[in-house]
């Protein structure tokens, strides 16, 4: 589903030019439950940057069902996208001036996927699903940060994407919430999405298909849930 070979990313800045990323190859299949882990400033940002075709490598190929993001325009990216990648962020990131429920609307009229006669009740299926319909029509400031992270899945999960991203979707909240939103992540998978979280838990990757870790930009390891490569 996602296929990443000799992936390398440069920055180029005044006075540098630094390495994030250096020559991942990695292929990622439909279904699968992703970690990234790796520590601050490894990489791991960037790369899932890389899979999601919000940033592009200096060298090396990204294909993403098939199709090399290098042969897609701008427009059928953001298109490819919107459909199919669902993103969470460790800020959350919802519209503070609009209401939870308008926040995943918001989402669908973007991609405008979801037939409109549909997006209300789906919506509301999905706050349902994340435990938080009785939020809907509250603004993101008045729910607390478990709540509004179950907010931003909703959001993510508007258009039905094949695939689920989400960088560091734990990092602010305190551990036993961070345990109910890993179990959202976790269902996610079963029912068949393609999930890559970025984290900073180590002790927790057994919940994983596979883990991989970045130092420095490369793959250091990779490991399936009880066998070490
Ligand atoms: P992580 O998410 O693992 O903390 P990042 O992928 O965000 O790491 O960043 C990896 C490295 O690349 C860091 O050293 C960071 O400073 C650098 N970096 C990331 N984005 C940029 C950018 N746009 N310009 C210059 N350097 C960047
Ligand atoms: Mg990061």
């Amino acid at each position: 589903m996602i296929t990443l070979e000799g992936v390398t990313k440069v920055f180029n800045t005044k006075d540098r030019s630094f390495t994030a990323l250096d020559d991942i190859h990695l292929a990622i299949n439909k279904g699968e439950y992703i970690a990234i882990i790796g520590k601050s400033g490894s990489g791991k940002s960037t790369l899932l940057n890389m899979m999601t075709g919000i940033d592009h490598p200096t060298e090396g190929k990204i294909i993403l069902n098939n199709t090399e993001i290098g042969n897609m325009n701008e427009s059928k990216l953001a298109s490819w996208r919107g459909k199919n990648v669902g993103i969470v962020f460790q800020f959350f990131q919802l519209i503070p001036t609009l209401t939870i429920l308008e926040n995943i609307l918001l989402a669908m009229e973007f991609v405008n996927c979801i037939p409109k006669p549909e997006r209300l009740k789906r919506a509301m299926d999905l706050l349902n699903t994340v435990g938080i319909s009785e939020q809907a029509n509250k603004m993101p400031a008045s729910l607390s940060g478990g709540e509004q992270q179950r907010a931003a899945i909703a959001r993510a999960l508007a258009n039905d994407p094949a695939i689920v991203v989400a960088d560091e979707p734990t990092g602010n909240l305190d551990s036993k919430t961070a345990d109910s939103i890993n179990a959202i992540f976790s269902a996610l998978a079963k029912s068949g999405k393609t999930v890559i979280v970025v984290t900073h838990e180590k002790d927790s990757a057994l919940r994983y298909d596979r883990t991989f870790t970045l130092s420095d930009g490369k793959i250091v390891s990779s490991e399936f849930k009880n066998v070490s490569l």
